[in-house]
């Protein structure tokens, strides 16, 4: 597949209905649909997140990949998917639209930030104070349709713990310096990289890199793990490309496996 943008996604999910519950929890900057896909109906609730960043669409044909390979979800677990949380982004960076405020230097297949150019990864409630300005995190916390949206979810639903899909680093984030340890974070982080092969990375230390950040405010208002999962290993391939060679980037025979092992992990 070349790209997979918001149209993609909306074939794809039109293949599920009847299968997984799809719904909607909110619009974009453009008025774009920021869907949620619910599997399994048991009491634990599980999330994840990917496509938060525009030019990481890659990200939302894992989970789609990953859904349409997931043989079942543990009888007490729902798992809840909100498989492009930036869908304006997306769009934008296949080319396919344009911002609403202009970046400088504006280069479509790099851009990350929402159709407000802002990163909404850094848009969230948490020692916003701290983040710095080159992260482009907005003037006030949340004051974006699709942060709004990802925490009315997550004060709804009160889900146990949380995966964030980037692409940069085959590594994964499981803990920063403001919020210090959460239970069971380490553990998940583990068997989650011992299954799909990524590096775990040592806790976030300065503010203004976990400032505003979603996983990092998951674990602030919640005190339950949440991760930021890079996919991507091989630096050499091109955002615009991952999708075609999406085996490869992805690595696919090991991280094929992350579904499985977040929805084994017990503890949570
Ligand atoms: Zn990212």
């Amino acid at each position: 597949m070349k790209n997979y943008g918001f149209s993609e996604l909306e074939k794809d999910l039109e293949k599920l209905r009847g299968k997984t519950e799809v719904s909607v929890i909110g619009r974009s900057a453009l008025g774009r649909e920021l869907f949620l896909l619910k599997i399994g109906s048991g009491r634990k609730k599980k999330l994840i997140l990917s496509s938060i960043h525009g030019r990481e669409q890659v990200t939302s044909l894992f989970v789609m990949k990953s859904i349409s390979q997931l043989e079942k979800v543990p009888e007490d677990t729902s798992l809840f998917i909100v498989p492009m949380a930036n869908p304006d982004g997306v769009e934008i960076s296949l080319g396919r639209d344009v911002p609403l405020v202009m970046p400088k230097d504006f280069k479509p297949c790099l851009f990350k930030n929402n159709a407000n150019n802002i990163n909404l990864n850094a848009n969230f409630p948490y020692c916003f104070e701290k983040v710095p300005k080159w992260r482009q995190g907005g003037e006030t916390p949340a004051c974006e349709k699709e942060t709004q949206a990802i925490i009315s979810l997550c004060e709804k639903e009160k889900f146990s713990s949380c995966l964030s899909l980037h692409v940069r680093g085959s590594c994964i984030f499981f803990r920063d310096w403001g919020n210090a340890q959460v239970e069971h974070d380490f553990a998940l982080a583990k068997s989650i990289s011992d299954k799909c092969g990524f590096d775990l990375v040592a806790p976030t230390k300065k503010a203004e890199d976990y400032s505003g950040g979603f996983e990092n405010w998951f674990r602030y208002r919640f005190c339950r793990p949440a991760l930021c999962i890079e996919l991507v290993k091989d630096e050499v391939i091109p955002y615009s490309e991952m999708c075609e060679d999406f085996f490869r980037a992805v690595n696919w025979d090991k991280t094929k496996n992350l579904f499985s092992t977040y929805l084994n992990f017990h503890k949570i």
